[in-house]
């Protein structure tokens, strides 16, 4: 990717033109907005704004249709063969799907002293529904057994060692991980599971970043958030397989939907499709490459996860924008704080890994296809100088 294409991506960002000192660092939080998503969002509340399926007037019928809209593309986004069996729900976010996937369908396909397999080293949004589920079904007199989703030494699931049975009836998986930026061997999963197990999917992290296919990897739910794909906070979508996926909306369209949020995704989906989401992939791939072999350069540095995954160059087990590392001295809070006042934006804590996870923070530095390789450049020059 040339500079230019990295300026003309830039400009596009109001804050980013706004803070030209600024390198953000940190989009695996959240993503910047371009401004064709904040005038969609701006024209629709301007000129257009009414709920939804009220249907006596032309701009409720546009909202309906509007939605209606977004789910198809929602559909043709994920690459779905079967749009015509699928369903879309729209929620506020990962945190919210995956608690509806657990909390309102798991509970109607579990059975007493079936399994599901969950990780435990991934987002706590991706752990903690599945263990609420396992223990309201206790409580009510249905066994669940919950079984840990194995890793390998890369951080990757250890798909051969998957412990499934004929008893397991799900398991939920992260695509990529938020904290070591690795592709989770998510498109070996099917083969290991066989046909009737169902695979849920959190793709906080790769909706967006990358070209996300259910048809070639053949999972049955994809979560997401539209924050972190550079719509507004507050919406997010559940793909399901089939149409008959969890009820979300209490009372479905007796509920008001976030109609904003759902024409801020719209228009973040349009966008992200203009710029092409391979050529996002290989840009925030590069920049994560670029960082981890200069990390790779000084002592004083540990980089978290797949150490020998660029140097095996696997497409598999590529870090996908994503890089946490902790230097051996400096307190990573602090870290980030001194980064912060050099106008470089990271995330310093425990990035709610579930239990399993990193003991110690960490400073995570995060990708989106507005950084640059001067941005990345300036964060190892201040890494190297803080180095003992
Ligand atoms: N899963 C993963 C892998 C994430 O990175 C995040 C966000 N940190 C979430 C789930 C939760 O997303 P949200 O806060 O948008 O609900």
């Amino acid at each position: 990717m040339t500079l230019a294409l990295d300026l003309d991506v830039r400009s596009q960002f109001p804050q980013l033109v706004a803070h030209p000192d600024v390198a953000y660092l940190d989009s695996a939080a959240t993503a910047q907005k371009p401004q064709a998503v904040l005038d969609a969002v701006v024209a629709y509340l301007s000129s257009e704004n009414a709920n939804a399926a009220r249907g006596t007037y032309p701009w409720a019928n546009r909202t309906t249709a509007r939605i209606a809209q977004t789910r198809d593309q929602v559909r043709r986004f994920l690459d779905d063969a079967s749009p015509a069996t699928s369903g879309v729900h729209f929620v506020s976010g990962t945190t919210e799907g995956l608690r509806s996937v657990a909390l309102d369908w798991l509970p109607t396909v579990l059975s007493d002293g079936d399994e599901i397999i969950v990780p435990f080293a991934d987002h706590s949004a991706n752990l903690v529904p599945w263990l609420d589920a396992a223990e309201m079904l206790r409580r009510q007199g249905t066994r669940v057994v919950v079984r840990p989703t194995p890793y390998d030494e890369a951080h990757d699931y250890d798909v051969g060692r998957l412990p499934v049975g004929p008893r397991t009836r799900l398991i939920a998986a992260t695509h990529v991980h938020h904290v070591y930026g690795n592709d989770m061997n998510v498109h070996r999963l099917r083969a290991a599971a066989g046909p009737e197990v169902a695979i849920c999917l959190d793709a906080a992290q790769s909706f967006g970043h990358l070209p996300l296919s259910v048809r070639e990897l053949d999972v049955d739910f994809v979560v997401f958030s539209g924050h972190k794909a550079m719509a507004l906070p507050g919406v997010g979508a559940v793909w399901a397989r089939n149409r008959r996926g969890p009820a979300f909306t209490p009372g479905g369209w007796n509920g008001t939907p976030n109609t904003a949020g759902i024409v801020s995704l719209a228009a973040a989906m349009d966008w992200l499709s203009s710029v092409g989401l391979s050529r996002i992939s290989s840009s925030i791939v590069a920049l994560g490459a670029r960082l981890t072999a200069g990390l790779a350069t000084m002592p004083s540095y540990e980089v978290l996860g797949c150490q020998d995954s660029l140097a095996a160059g696997s497409p598999v087990q590529r870090r996908h924008g994503i890089v946490t590392f902790r230097h051996r001295e400096i307190d990573s809070n602090d870290l980030g704080f001194i980064l912060a006042a050099d106008g470089l934006l990271v995330r310093a804590d425990g990035h709610c890994q579930g239990t399993q996870g990193e003991k110690t923070s960490s400073v995570r530095v995060s990708f989106q296809v507005y950084n640059t390789a001067e941005e990345v450049d300036r964060l190892l020059a201040t890494l190297s100088a803080l180095e003992s």
